[in-house]
């Protein structure tokens, strides 16, 4: 005869580590949206197991009634944890998926209590209800992590324990008896083993998932002017070589603008900084409206933007530069208290094969742009090397 009890209070051990490991995440603010639920889900198997262990030494109703609640828990917080972390909508669905389960689980466990002959019914309802949560979180990361190759892993895990929960329901009610494969001693001992290991594998795989998350936000972060939403200066310096390498083996010509708000200190200084950035917000999103989907928006820093257009002539740059111009003039910011008025200065520059490196027609495009501040702002200069 094998130790049952001791089995599931190892399982149980794993539980807590399994908890100890997501609610600690949760409390390092690694990521907030779906760890709090599968910490609540770990717990909620912990409790369940416990309760097994002590089976025999608390009473009835804690041992087989919480002990299917607290599972039937865990596994919808399991669920709705990946859904949190998806960005998923907590809907009614949801909640009539949860509210339906958990109810269908204390009633036929309580029902079993005082029904002894109900209790095959109760571990083939349990089974089956069981492997619906499972099924449930194996669509949602098999949908929504697409991307992930952990999300792919943990949902045919998902898989994988839908079906021996539901086999384990299909035993029962087939042979109409407890005598199945599950309740030998080999069988509990291969269940154990089995719930150790996914439990083991999904609390690995959740931390790889947010670990996987975090690297996306940071590589993200990295690149984005988190102000405008425009790739920064950083971005520029990570493709510039693409970018000019290219160029160069296929003889084609880079165009540079190099866009400069004029006078924006002035609004600063009359507005206030958080009108400052706004209009640095509705700056960007105008000229974005004037560039084709090949050609790339950085923010260089402060008002200062620079469109790159691969493949370009002096004519297509000038012709874009006025645009961008005119269009900007056209275009104030509109805000409750007034109406703010802005120009730009534009300098304009093309790669060319003497050149050694993306930032030497940058340079030149700068030069323009000085230019055509000295000339009078509001302008398009070019700059002679381009022309
Ligand atoms: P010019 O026509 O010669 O370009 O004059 P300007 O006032 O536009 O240029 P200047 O370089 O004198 O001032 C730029 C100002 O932009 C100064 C700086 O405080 C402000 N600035 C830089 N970054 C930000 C930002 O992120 N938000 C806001 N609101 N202001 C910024
Ligand atoms: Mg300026
Ligand atoms: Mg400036």
């Amino acid at each position: 005869m094998l130790p049952t009890r001791e089995l599931y209070a190892s399982l149980a051990v794993t539980a807590a580590v399994s908890t100890a490991a997501l609610f600690w995440l949760q409390h390092s603010h690694f990521s907030t949206k779906g760890v709090r639920w599968w910490a609540t889900a770990m717990s909620s198997f912990l409790l369940s197991l416990v309760l097994i262990a002590f089976r025999g030494f608390i009473p009835p109703f804690l041992s087989k009634v919480l002990v299917n609640i607290c599972a039937t828990v865990g596994y919808l917080c399991f669920w709705y944890g990946i859904r949190a972390f998806f960005n998923r909508p907590l809907n009614f669905y949801v909640i009539a998926c949860g509210v339906l389960l958990t109810s269908t689980t204390a009633i036929v466990s309580s029902l079993s209590l005082f029904l002894p002959q109900f209790i095959l019914y109760k571990i083939i309802t349990l089974s089956f209800s069981y492997s619906i949560p499972n099924v449930l979180s194996a669509y949602e990361l098999l949908r929504y992590g697409r991307h992930s190759k952990t999300a792919k892993y943990l949902g045919y895990m998902n898989i994988a324990s839908a079906f021996v929960n539901f086999m384990h329901g299909v035993l029962i009610l087939y042979t109409h008896s407890f005598n199945t494969f599950f309740s030998t001693g080999v069988g509990t001992l291969v269940y154990i083993l089995w719930s150790n290991g996914t439990l083991l594998f999904t609390t690995f795989g959740l931390i790889m998932l947010i670990v996987e998350e975090l690297n996306a936000k940071l590589a993200q972060q990295a690149v984005e002017d988190p102000l405008t939403g425009l790739f920064n200066r950083r971005a520029l310096n990570e493709v510039s070589s693409t970018y000019f390498t290219k160029s160069q083996q296929k003889e084609k010509r880079v165009g540079l603008l190099m866009l400069d708000i004029d006078h924006f200190k002035v609004v600063n200084d009359t507005y206030g900084h958080a009108t400052g950035d706004l209009l640095l917000k509705h700056f960007a999103n105008e000229v974005s409206c004037c560039l084709r989907a090949t050609d790339s928006l950085y923010r260089m820093g402060g008002e200062e933007f620079l469109v790159i257009i691969p493949d370009c002539s002096a004519a297509v740059l000038q012709g874009l530069g006025e645009r961008i111009r005119a269009h900007i003039e056209q275009t104030p910011l509109v805000m409750p208290h007034g109406t703010i008025h802005n120009t730009v200065s534009i300098g304009c520059s093309l790669s060319c094969a003497s050149d050694s490196c993306l930032d030497s027609a940058i340079e030149r495009a700068d030069t323009a742009l000085y230019l055509a501040k000295e000339n009078g702002r509001n302008r398009v200069t070019m700059h002679e090397v381009a022309v």
